[in-house]
């Protein structure tokens, strides 16, 4: 019997074979592995974070822990259902530092995020997203080619270095770290809106992609 061949679903998967052998920084030595993106290989959104936590770290999947929760919650309050988008990060192994036996997260610096763009290129070039969010600066810096300053740029409309359009937004561990109760409402209000945005940029290519699943 023929089965169904979806050569971009079967393009996404092999690069992530790929980057599992991937020695372009050094990051791959202290992680369990790496932690590709995941979602429909013809996403119209496309999601990208930081890089994985130590729970996307054991489990070898992007937003699946704390933060993925609020990101969830974030989706659902913005009319978003996950399992139509494309969700990655910009560097794709856990940076941290040993405390104790606990794995305390590191931002990733400069050199690891223009290292691991070649992999977030290649998902985009497969992918061809119509709108790509940025959730947190590091994933705005890697989609801009240059750094993003959050706190102008957080919610606006915007055009990534390859010209596709784009909204920046926080974290969702910035709604974790808050310092309090009215930070934390404020921050998963702003990413909630910029989700509800990127959806409304979205809306037509959300419908299209939709549809041809159902088909
Ligand atoms: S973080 Fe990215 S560039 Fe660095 S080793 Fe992992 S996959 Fe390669």
């Amino acid at each position: 019997m023929a089965q169904d061949v979806d050569p971009e679903r079967a393009e996404v998967q092999g690069l992530a074979r790929e980057a599992a052998e991937c020695r372009r920084c050094d990051l791959y030595r202290a992680a369990t592995q790496v932690v590709f993106g995941q979602g429909p290989a013809d996403a119209a959104l496309f999601l990208v974070g930081e890089q994985p936590g130590d729970q996307e770290d054991k489990a070898g999947r992007p937003f699946v822990g704390p933060a993925g929760r609020i990101l969830d919650q974030a989706l659902a309050e913005a009319g978003l259902d996950r399992g139509r988008l494309y969700v990655t990060n910009a560097v794709k192994h856990f940076k941290h530092e040993m405390r104790g036996k606990r794995r305390m997260h590191q931002r990733p610096n400069q050199g690891e995020i223009e290292a691991c763009r070649w992999w977030l290129n290649r998902e985009i070039a497969v992918v061809q997203p119509a709108v790509i969010v940025a959730l947190g600066a590091t994933a705005a810096r890697s989609l801009m080619g240059r750094p993003v300053v959050l706190l102008r740029e957080e919610g606006r409309p915007l055009t990534w270095a390859d010209g596709r359009p784009g909204v920046a937004t926080y974290h969702p561990s910035a709604i974790l770290r808050a310092r309090d109760d009215a930070a934390r409402t404020r921050t998963f209000a702003a990413l909630v809106a910029a989700l509800t945005q990127a959806r409304e940029m979205a809306g037509d290519f959300l419908r299209a992609t939709s549809k041809a699943r159902m088909g």
